[in-house]
């Protein structure tokens, strides 16, 4: 079975209504490339690090490239399609053919998918049955918060009352993942709470909370810090227990990013499952681990567990292990490192550079990159089982292992 996606393109904030006062993307500036796993060893800056990651797509793509795209994939996809999923930059409610592309989509017979929507496009409540006779089965959906004002007012909605109706129809006849970048402040706390209630009332499947970021620290890494000057947001553990509060009181899933999902007790999961860390290889070397502040502790224990030492990891700047630059490396002290060092799979940072910034006290070290995943954060896990998730942690620490095992030779 294949699965087929429509990327329609697009950018973030311009394609889809202007920028949501909270968007990622809001303000980035251009940087230069910050090196990748996909860049070639002879130049640092490739199309994912240097174009996609700031998602500077030209503007949506015409219906007919979009066609003719599906039309090339299809020749050479066997078998049934088992979804066909649009995706893109900018927001396919604010795609100018929607109404075309879901019909042309629809023709496929295959569930629909659309990736992800604001909703702003949407300014008609029909659209909802028109997408259900179309074959719609699921939507990632921003509701921000189930208050028309506030969507209008951070989201800049020209139809909130609309998109909401959308949305609300939606979730009686599909699977509906709400999705909210939470503020302190803004739309957390009572707010928070009536939206969990109005989407449990409507039948939403599940709904994903996303910490803001504000710093770079957090993870704006696109020269567009502070997004909002005077927020705090909330601390990693805070944030944690609000999750499992809301996922204990309301009937529907609710995960969050970067942590954490109560039903599968992810990330790392197989903390919780001594038989599978048994069937881990066992850790021989003592080869630093580079990673994160979130995920460090999980990995600490982890590592320990299979025979290494707790101080094998080590933190840089970053809460998120795949937005470590090169930058969060020169503030590192070069002698936390041993002669080979694993740094995250998903790292942005050049391999040739990053060897030379972590041998700049004149003792030649080098770079192992590691797995691109390790565990999966709330947005991943919602639409996965558990032993889904255990799998995946399974074969990304087996292979952290091997690469730390590699780095002692
Ligand atoms: S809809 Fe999404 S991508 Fe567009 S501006 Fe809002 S947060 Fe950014």
């Amino acid at each position: 079975m294949a699965q087929l996606v429509a990327d329609i393109g697009g950018r973030p904030g311009i394609d889809c209504r202007g920028f949501c006062e909270y968007c990622y993307f809001r303000h980035a500036r251009e940087v230069p490339a910050f090196g990748c796993r996909y860049c070639s060893p002879f130049r640092k800056g490739c199309d994912y690090c240097s174009r996609s990651v700031g998602e500077r797509y030209t503007g949506f793509r015409s219906l007919s490239d979009i066609g003719e795209d599906i039309l090339a994939r299809l020749q050479v996809l066997q078998g049934e399609i088992s979804r066909v999923t649009i995706s893109g930059g900018g927001d396919p409610s604010c795609y100018p053919r929607f109404t075309d592309l879901v019909e042309l989509l629809g023709s496929m017979e295959a569930p629909l998918h659309i990736g992800y929507t604001s909703g702003k496009g949407f300014g008609d409540p029909k659209v909802a049955s028109f997408l259900i006779d179309q074959g719609l089965t699921e939507v990632s959906f921003t509701v921000f918060a189930a208050d028309p004002l506030l969507r209008k007012k951070y989201m800049h909605d020209p139809h909130p009352k609309v998109s909401l109706r959308v949305l609300e129809e939606l979730c009686g006849a599909v699977d509906v993942y709400a999705a909210a970048v939470i503020i302190p402040g803004i739309n957390d706390g009572v707010v928070l709470e009536k939206t969990c209630a109005w989407l449990e009332d409507r039948g939403a499947k599940g709904l994903i909370i996303m910490r803001f970021a504000n710093s770079v620290e957090q993870g704006l890494i696109l020269g567009n810090a502070p997004l909002f000057p005077h927020v705090s947001v909330h601390r990693v553990e805070e944030f944690r227990d609000l999750v499992s509060d809301l996922a204990s009181r309301y009937a529907l899933r609710i995960t969050g990013t970067p942590l954490w999902d109560p039903a599968i007790g992810s990330p790392f999961a197989i903390l919780q499952e001594p038989d599978l860390l048994d069937k881990l290889p066992r850790i021989t070397g003592d080869t630093r681990v580079l990673t994160g502040t979130v995920a460090a502790p999980f990995l600490r224990r982890i590592i320990t567990l299979c025979g290494g030492s707790a101080d094998q990891v080590v933190t840089a700047g970053k809460e998120i292990a795949c937005l470590i630059t090169a930058d969060d490396l020169a503030a590192m002290d070069p002698e936390v490192f041993t002669p080979a060092v694993v740094i995250p799979g998903r790292a942005f940072v050049y391999e040739r550079e990053a060897a030379e910034i972590i041998s700049r006290d004149g003792v030649e070290r080098r770079i192992i990159r590691g797995p691109e995943v390790l565990t999966a954060d709330g947005e991943t896990s919602m639409g996965m089982t558990r032993n889904q998730v255990l799998e995946l942690e399974m074969e990304g620490l087996a292979e952290l292992i091997r690469a730390i095992n590699r780095g002692a030779e």
